[in-house]
C-alpha cells in the first residue's frame, strides 16, 4: 500500500514543473533518507515553457484551452489535429490539438508553433466554426532541477531509471515509476545497483527532441557507468495493468532520447502492456484512482527480477503505442536522438 500511498504524495505537488518538480524532488529525496538509502545529486538547468495567455475565440465565442506551444503567437488557421498521432510537419504548423480519446486537457504534445490543446467535446463546435481567432503568450522559465542517484554510482551491476516530473496529473506518468523504485530502494536493491529518479524528462526547450532533458544529462555525466552496467531498465508508465517491456525503437526514443548507441540499444523500457494510458496521457485525470495495487507490485516483481538478471524480459509482441510514430514522420532519425539504427522503418 505504500506505493499507492507515494503516488497520492507526489499528486499533492502536480503538476511538476518549476517549484512543484523541486517539492517532488525533496519528496523522492525524504522517502531515500527515511529507508536509509545513500543518493547524489546531479543539479543541472533547464528552462520550459510557461503560458502567460491561452485564448480560443470560436464564432466570437470562448472556448477552453491550454497551451501546448514553445512560441507565442497568433493562430488564424482551422488547423486541428490530433496530439497523439501526429506528423512532423505539425510541429511547425500553428495547430489546435486534440486527444481523441479523453475527455479533459490532454496535453499529450508540444509544438515549435502557437499551438492549443481543446478538449474533445469541443473539437466539433472547432470543426464547424466560420472564424477561429487562437492567441498564446508563452514565456521561457529557468529552473534548477535534479537528477537523484540512489545506491551505487560507481559500479553498478545494474541501472533502473524513472522521472518524477510531470505535465499535469501524472500518477501514471510516472509517479507509478518512482513509486516502484522507491520500493526496489526499500527492499535494498540500491546497495548493488544504481537507481535513478530523474527531473525535467517531460519539457526543455532542446531541439528537435524537448523530452528527456534529465535523461540527456544522467548520460553526459555517467557515461562510463552506464556503459558498464548490465542492465538498464527505464520504469514509465506502469501500474495500471501488467507489466511489459518495448523493444520497438520508435517508443524507445518516446522513452529515452539518449545519444550513446550502446547506452540506447541496452536499455529496455518497462511500462504496461494495456492501451488506457491514452485517456489519460498528460492529462489531469492521470491520478491515482487509476493504478492498481496488483499491477504495482507485478512490476516491483518484474523490474527487481531483471535487474538480478534471472529472468529473460517478455517483450511486447505487437505494440498500439502510437506515440513512437511520431518520429519517423518527424524526420527525426537516430543520429538526432539515438546514435543507433534501432529505428523501424
Ligand atoms: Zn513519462
Amino acid at each position: 500500500m505504500e506505493m499507492l500511498q507515494n503516488i497520492a504524495e507526489l499528486e499533492k505537488f502536480s503538476p511538476r514543473r518549476l517549484a512543484n518538480e523541486t517539492k517532488a524532488q525533496k519528496f523522492v529525496e525524504r522517502k531515500l533518507t527515511e529507508c536509509g538509502v545513500d543518493f547524489e545529486l546531479q543539479g543541472f538547468r533547464n528552462s520550459i515553457p510557461e503560458a502567460r495567455k491561452a485564448r480560443l475565440t470560436v464564432d466570437g465565442e470562448d472556448v477552453l484551452c491550454m497551451s501546448t506551444s514553445f512560441k507565442s503567437g497568433i493562430i488564424e488557421e482551422k488547423n486541428l489535429i490530433s496530439s497523439l498521432a501526429v506528423s512532423g510537419r505539425y510541429y511547425e504548423e500553428p495547430n489546435i490539438n486534440f486527444n481523441p480519446y479523453a475527455d479533459g486537457f490532454s496535453l499529450a504534445t508540444f509544438y515549435r508553433a502557437p499551438s492549443l490543446a481543446i478538449r474533445r467535446r469541443d473539437m466539433q463546435k472547432v470543426m464547424n466554426a466560420e472564424t477561429v481567432r487562437g492567441e498564446v503568450v508563452v514565456s521561457r522559465k529557468a529552473h534548477v532541477c535534479a537528477n537523484i542517484i540512489a545506491g551505487n554510482a560507481r559500479s553498478p551491476k545494474a541501472v533502473a531509471i524513472c522521472h518524477y516530473d510531470s505535465v499535469l496529473g501524472g500518477a501514471l506518468d510516472n509517479s507509478s515509476g518512482t513509486a516502484v523504485l522507491l520500493e526496489l530502494c526499500r527492499k535494498g536493491f540500491w546497495k548493488d545497483n544504481m537507481i535513478v529518479f530523474s527531473g525535467c524528462e517531460e519539457l526543455s526547450f532542446d531541439t528537435p527532441i524537448y523530452w528527456g532533458k534529465g535523461y540527456k544529462e544522467l548520460e553526459n555525466d555517467y557515461k562510463k557507468e552506464l556503459i558498464k552496467a548490465r542492465r538498464l531498465l527505464v520504469v514509465d508508465m506502469v501500474g495500471s495493468s501488467p507489466p511489459t517491456t518495448i523493444s520497438d525503437g520508435n517508443i524507445k526514443l518516446a522513452a529515452f532520447p539518449v545519444k550513446d548507441g550502446r547506452i540506447f540499444r541496452k536499455a529496455s523500457i518497462v511500462s504496461m502492456s494495456g492501451n488506457e494510458w491514452r485517456r489519460i496521457y498528460h492529462s489531469s485525470e492521470d491520478v491515482v484512482a487509476n493504478m492498481d495495487i496488483r499491477c504495482l507490485e507485478a512490476t516491483v516483481k518484474f523490474v527487481s527480477a531483471a535487474m538480478v538478471g534471472r529472468e529473460h524480459l517478455p517483450r511486447a509482441k505487437r505494440c498500439n503505442h502510437l506515440l513512437g510514430l511520431r518520429f519517423r514522420d518527424a524526420g527525426i532519425q537516430p543520429g538526432e536522438g539515438a546514435r543507433v539504427g534501432g529505428l523501424r522503418q
